[in-house]
C-alpha cells in the first residue's frame, strides 16, 4: 500500500519546511519527498502537511464522565465525583467511551495517545479497532501505606499482557503508577524496575497541585520528583504528567535525567491547579510535551485547542513565547520518550501524518510559513483537517474517524451507564 501526497506545503518540523513538494509513503513509512506513482494519490494543493499530534497524557475512557463532574478542585473532584462513579464502571463502558474519545482525537489530528486507565483488554481492543497509535497504561495504586501491593503488581502484569495480546504494532503498554501520593514506596520501586526490565516507557502524575506537594513532603520529607528519583523512576523514558509545582532543583533534575514533562494546561486551569511555567522549564533544557489529560477535566481531546491554551498560558508572563514551541511540544517532544521514529516528517519515520486545508475561513489568507505556523496554533480546528494518516493508513477524513461508529458507541455507552447506575 503506497500513498503519494502531492503539491503540498510540507512542515517537516516547525523550523524545516518545503514550500511545495511531495511526500511518498510506502509500507507504513515515509520514503522520500520525490514524485512516484502510488496506489492512492492525494492532491494537497493549498494544504499543509505536518506530523500527527501526540497527546502525551490522557485518560481517554473518562469520556463517560464528560460534563458530569464540574467546578471542583482536584482533591474533591476525585474523591466526591470521579472515584465513586469509577467503582461502577465495567469493560463495556470503557470500550465504548474509549472509542468515542479516539474518534474525537483522530478527527482533530491526534495520531498517538499516551493513556492511563483500567480495563486494558477493552481499551486495547478499542485502540486496535480505531487505528490510533496508543501507549496504554494500567493506573496502578495500592495506597500509602500499601494495602494491595501484590494485587496491583498482578493487575499490572495482566494489563501488559492484555495490551500485547492485541498483536497490533500500534498498541503498546506503558508502566503507569498513578502518583507518589496514591502508590506505596514498594509499588513505585517495582514500577521503575519493571520499566527498565521490560524496556517500556513510564508515566506518572507529579506535582499537579500545591496541596498535594505539601502533603507528600510531610510524609516523605522531599519534594515529589526528588522522591521519585531516589526510587529510580526518573529517566529518559519517563513522562511526568503536569509538574505544575516543581522546585528549581527538580526542574534541573528532570532536565539532567532527560525525562519528559507532559504539560496539560486546560486541565490545570479548569481544576484550578495552576500554570506550569514551562517557558522556564524549556530554558533549563527540559523536554516538554503536551497532553489534554482526561476528557472529564478538559472537556475535549483536541490538541489544537491544547496548543493554543498552552501558548496563551505562557504569554501571561512571557509575551514573546513563540508559537512554534508548542508545535514542537505536540509533535517531536512527545515522541522522544516513546518512539524515535515519530514526530517529524523524514524518510524512515513512521507515516503518522495530518493534512490540513488552508482554504477554510479561519485559516485564510495564506501569507507565509511563519504566518501558517501562527495560524495552526491560534486559529486551526480539527474540522480543517482533510486527512489523518496513522502508520500509512488514512484513518480519518474530513473530520470523521473512518473506523468508528460514533452514533452506535454513544448509544451503547449511555445504555450501559444507565444499567450500572453511573449516571
Ligand atoms: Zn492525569
Amino acid at each position: 500500500m503506497s500513498i503519494l501526497i502531492k503539491n503540498a506545503k510540507l512542515l517537516l518540523t516547525p523550523t524545516k519546511t518545503i514550500e511545495k513538494g511531495n511526500l511518498y509513503i510506502e509500507d507504513k513509512k515515509i520514503v522520500d519527498f520525490k514524485k512516484h506513482s502510488a496506489d492512492t494519490v492525494i492532491d494537497a494543493s493549498d494544504h499543509v502537511v505536518m506530523p500527527g499530534l501526540i497527546n502525551a497524557h490522557t485518560h481517554i475512557p473518562m469520556v463517560f464522565l464528560r460534563g458530569l463532574a464540574e467546578d471542583l478542585p482536584l482533591k474533591q473532584w476525585l474523591e466526591k465525583e470521579v472515584w465513586p462513579r469509577e467503582k461502577k464502571v465495567n469493560g463495556k463502558i470503557v470500550y465504548h467511551a474509549a472509542l468515542l474519545g479516539m474518534a474525537e482525537a483522530l478527527a482533530s489530528g491526534t495520531t498517538s495517545i499516551v493513556d492511563m486507565y483500567f480495563f486494558q483488554k477493552e481499551l486495547a481492543t478499542a485502540a486496535k479497532e480505531s487505528g490510533i497509535r496508543a501507549w496504554l497504561g494500567y493506573g496502578s495504586m495500592d495506597g500509602v501505606p500499601s494495602s494491595e501491593l501484590d494485587t496491583e503488581i498482578k493487575n499490572e502484569r495482566a494489563a501488559i499482557r492484555a495490551v500485547m495480546d492485541t498483536g497490533s504494532e500500534r498498541v503498546m503498554p506503558i508502566i503507569s503508577p498513578h502518583s507518589p501520593y496514591t502508590c506505596s514506596k514498594e509499588l513505585l520501586i517495582h514500577s521503575g524496575e519493571a520499566s527498565k526490565e521490560l524496556n517500556l516507557p513510564l508515566q506518572i502524575h507529579v506535582s499537579e497541585t500545591k496541596d498535594e506537594v505539601k502533603q507528600l513532603r510531610k510524609v516523605v520529607g522531599k519534594p515529589p520528583l526528588k522522591y521519585l528519583d531516589t526510587l529510580g523512576l526518573i529517566g529518559p523514558r519517563t513522562i511526568i504528567a503536569h509538574g505544575v509545582w516543581l522546585t528549581p532543583g527538580e526542574v534541573m533534575l528532570t532536565s539532567k535525567r532527560g525525562a519528559t514533562l507532559a504539560h496539560c494546561p486546560v486541565s490545570n486551569f479548569k481544576l484550578g491547579s495552576g500554570i506550569a511555567p514551562i517557558h522556564k522549564y524549556i530554558e533549563k533544557g527540559m523536554n516538554v510535551a503536551l497532553g489534554t489529560d482526561g476528557p472529564a477535566s478538559n472537556n475535549s481531546l483536541n490538541m489544537f485547542e491544547e496548543m493554543k491554551v498552552a501558548a496563551l498560558g505562557q504569554k501571561l508572563s512571557v509575551p514573546d513565547f513563540a508559537s512554534r514551541k508548542v508545535i514542537d511540544m505536540a509533535t517531536v517532544n512527545g515522541a522522544r520518550p516513546l518512539d524515535g521514529q515519530l514526530g517529524e516528517l523524514k524518510p524512515g519515520n513512521k507515516a503518522d501524518i495530518i493534512i490540513m486545508n488552508l482554504n477554510g475561513p479561519n485559516m485564510a489568507p495564506v501569507v507565509n510559513k511563519t504566518q501558517i505556523i501562527n495560524n495552526l496554533v491560534y486559529g486551526a480546528r480539527g474540522s480543517n483537517l482533510s486527512h489523518v494518516i496513522v502508520n500509512g493508513e488514512v484513518v480519518a477524513k474530513d473530520g470523521r474517524a473512518l473506523r468508528i461508529d460514533v452514533e452506535k458507541s454513544s448509544r451503547l455507552l449511555l445504555k450501559e451507564m444507565d444499567k450500572r447506575g453511573v449516571l
